[in-house]
């Protein structure tokens, strides 16, 4: 996947200002051709009540929010993102379940890591169907 250096920067100073809860949000832009490229990240309201250090919850209603607002620009939802704070940025199990339920082959899906609110280091991923797992996927940060 492909994302604007200012972008990229965005997740992580969103990931480092929740911390140490999880925070988390949504990737708009295109996919094409197998290339999903990021326009914007757009910050969305961790809805989890109870453990929200080590679960996220996007609600339907701000999903819904986020693609009407951006399909006027001719974009998409094409991926998520959330921050592991003092966990590895790579997709827990519960992550890979909950994935498995929901969403659909190809989405992309950024962690990133939070250690002690400060170092937030981004990884990319892609959810198969197939295998249902997650794949790493290059992360391509454009200057
Ligand atoms: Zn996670």
């Amino acid at each position: 996947m492909k994302i604007p250096r200012a972008q990229a920067d965005a997740i992580a100073a969103h990931a480092r200002s929740g911390y140490p809860h999880e925070i988390c949000g949504v990737l708009v832009g295109t996919a094409r051709d197998g290339v999903v490229r990021v326009a914007r990240a757009v910050p969305v309201t961790n809805r989890e009540t109870e453990r929200p250090a080590v679960r996220y919850q996007i609600a339907p209603e701000d999903l819904i929010g986020v693609q009407r607002s951006v399909r006027a620009e001719g974009l998409d939802i094409v991926g998520y993102y959330h921050s592991h704070p003092d966990h590895p940025a790579r997709p827990s199990e519960t992550d890979r379940r909950i994935a498995a339920e929901g969403l659909s082959d190809g989405v992309v899906h950024v962690v990133v890591g939070v250690e002690k609110g400060e170092r937030a280091t981004p990884s990319a991923w892609v959810f198969r169907d197939r295998g249902q797992a997650f794949e790493p996927e290059p992360l391509e940060v454009d200057e």
